[in-house]
């Protein structure tokens, strides 16, 4: 399919969507493309969370959807998203992950890129069965300093709830525990799951199984970005 190669110093940018549930990988594949790549790992939830640690207004409004599970209103994430994405670090492109997570969203992304000559040049879409993705989601521990993240089960940290690269201590985000994180799969396929169809339909759709190791995913994702 001939995708434009972000590897190549020709300054084409290149932007690319992870869509998938939450669990399957998204924020551990992402950062390692940003690394690969040199795209702009953008993370809504990221994004979310920090103006929640400020307290900003759109933190505090925020708040009372991520703890339910719920989604975030699209006014809110597309504005917050659309202000990040025109920065100048991501002149090069952006790995979006969690965004879009409506058609909504979907919608105003791809439009606004086109305001600004841009497009999206692939949607990647993670997948990983759902007592898998569970697990994951309920052993997933964050360091409250450098906000890298652990499993207990899968990637625990060397000592218990301390964190291997700065020492922080390790927390688990209240929307992982298990009743939110069932109720959060459920928002995923209602509200989410649309959105492969209508990628797919655009010619954008790329399959990934995030069933395996953590180096085959990134493998098989850099493949499927450069080679098409
Ligand atoms: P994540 O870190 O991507 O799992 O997102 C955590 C939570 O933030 C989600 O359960 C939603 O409540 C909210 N959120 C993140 N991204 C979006 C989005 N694109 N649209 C609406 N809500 C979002």
């Amino acid at each position: 399919m001939g995708l434009p190669s972000a590897l190549d110093d020709e300054g084409s940018e290149m932007n690319v969507i992870l869509v998938g549930p939450p669990g399957a990988g998204k924020g551990t594949q992402a950062k390692f493309i940003e690394k690969r790549m040199g795209l702009r790992h953008v993370a809504s939830g990221d994004l979310l969370r920090k103006a929640m640690r400020d307290e900003t207004a759109l933190g505090l409004k925020a708040r009372e959807f991520i703890d339910q599970g719920e989604l975030v209103p699209d006014d809110v994430v597309i504005g917050m998203i659309l202000e990040r994405i025109f920065e100048p670090d991501c002149e090069r492109g952006v790995i979006f992950d969690g965004f879009p997570r409506t058609k909504e969203q979907a919608e105003a992304l791809g439009e606004s890129l086109a305001e600004h000559g841009q497009q999206i040049d692939a949607v990647i879409f993670l997948n990983a069965p759902r007592d898998i993705l569970l697990k994951r989601i309920a052993g997933r521990q964050t360091c409250r300093g450098c906000q890298q993240s652990y499993n207990l089960y899968y990637f625990p940290s060397k000592e218990e709830n301390i964190c291997d690269v700065c020492g922080g201590e390790l927390y688990q985000r209240s929307d992982d525990q298990m009743a939110t994180a069932r109720h959060r799969l459920e928002v995923y396929f209602r509200q989410t799951m649309p959105l492969i169809d209508y990628y797919r339909g655009l010619g954008l759709l790329h399959e990934v199984d995030g069933n395996t190791y953590v180096e085959y995913v990134t493998d098989r994702l850099s493949y499927e970005l450069n080679a098409g």
